[in-house]
C-alpha cells in the first residue's frame, strides 16, 4: 500500500531502503554502519508483531495494536504498509520526515513489497538487498536467535525462498558472509550516493 499522489515527503537527505530475508542479519550490520555514520538515521517503523524481549518502544519499532494500526492506515499516516510473515508492518510519514528535516539520510528496513511500494509511488530511494551466503545459514541463524518457534521458522523459511528471488529488482547486492565486508559494502553505497548527490547545487 502506498500515500496517495502530491504527498510524497519532501527528502532532503538520501533514503536508503534495506531489504534481507529475517534473520539475513541486516540489524546486525545496519547497527554497525549507523553507530559510524553521523550523517545518517534508522527509520522506525511501526508493527502489530509483539516485542521481542530487549526490543524497546520507539527505538526497535512502535508496537501498535490491529486496532490502532488500522485507524492510522485510514488516517493515511503510512507512507507504505504491508502484511508481513502474518503481521503488518509499515513506514509511518511522521517518522520519515522527523529524519528527513535535519537534513540526514534515512535508513528503512523494508521487506521486498515495501521496497516495492516505495518505488511504485515514485519515491526516490536507493535500495539495497543483504544476502544470506546460503539458505542453509539463514536458517541456523533464526535458531540461533532462540527467539522464533518451529512453525514460525517455517513460515519465515518460505517467504526467504521467495525473497531471495526478488534480489534482481534491487539496485544493490551484498552478501553478509563477514560482518565486516558487509558493512564495508554498505558505507561504499552510502559514500557513492552523497559523491552522486553533490551533483545538485
Ligand atoms: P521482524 O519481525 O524480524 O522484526 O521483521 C520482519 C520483517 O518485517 C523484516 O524482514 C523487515 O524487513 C520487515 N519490516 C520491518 N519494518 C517494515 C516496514 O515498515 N514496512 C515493511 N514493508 N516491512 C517492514
Amino acid at each position: 500500500m502506498t500515500m496517495r499522489d502530491g504527498e510524497k515527503p519532501a527528502v532532503h537527505g538520501s533514503l536508503f531502503v534495506v531489504s534481507a530475508p529475517s534473520g539475513g542479519g541486516k540489524r546486525t550490520v545496519l547497527r554497525k554502519v549507523l553507530d559510524r555514520d553521523g550523517k545518517a538515521e534508522y527509520g522506525v517503523s511501526a508493527t502489530t508483531r509483539p516485542p521481542r524481549p530487549g526490543e524497546v518502544e520507539g527505538q526497535d519499532y512502535f508496537f501498535l495494536s490491529q486496532d490502532e494500526f488500522q485507524r492510522r492506515i485510514k488516517a493515511g499516516e503510512f507512507v507504505e504498509w504491508a502484511d508481513v510473515h502474518g503481521n503488518l508492518y509499515g513506514t509511518l510519514r511522521s517518522e520519515l520526515k522527523r529524519v528527513t528535516a535535519s537534513g540526514r539520510d534515512v535508513f528503512l528496513e523494508l521487506d521486498v513489497q515495501g521496497m516495492r511500494n516505495l518505488r511504485n509511488a515514485g519515491i526516490d530511494a536507493v535500495s539495497i538487498f543483504i544476502m544470506p551466503p546460503s539458505l542453509d545459514a539463514l536458517e541456523a541463524r533464526l535458531r540461533g536467535r532462540g527467539t522464533n518457534d518451529e512453525r514460525d521458522i517455517a513460515v519465515r523459511m518460505r517467504n526467504a525462498e521467495a525473497e531471495l528471488d526478488a534480489r534482481k529488482e534491487f539496485d544493490y547486492v551484498v552478501i553478509n558472509d563477514d560482518v565486516d565486508t558487509a558493512v564495508a559494502d554498505v558505507e561504499a553505497i552510502v559514500r557513492a550516493r552523497r559523491l552522486e548527490s553533490a551533483r545538485q547545487p
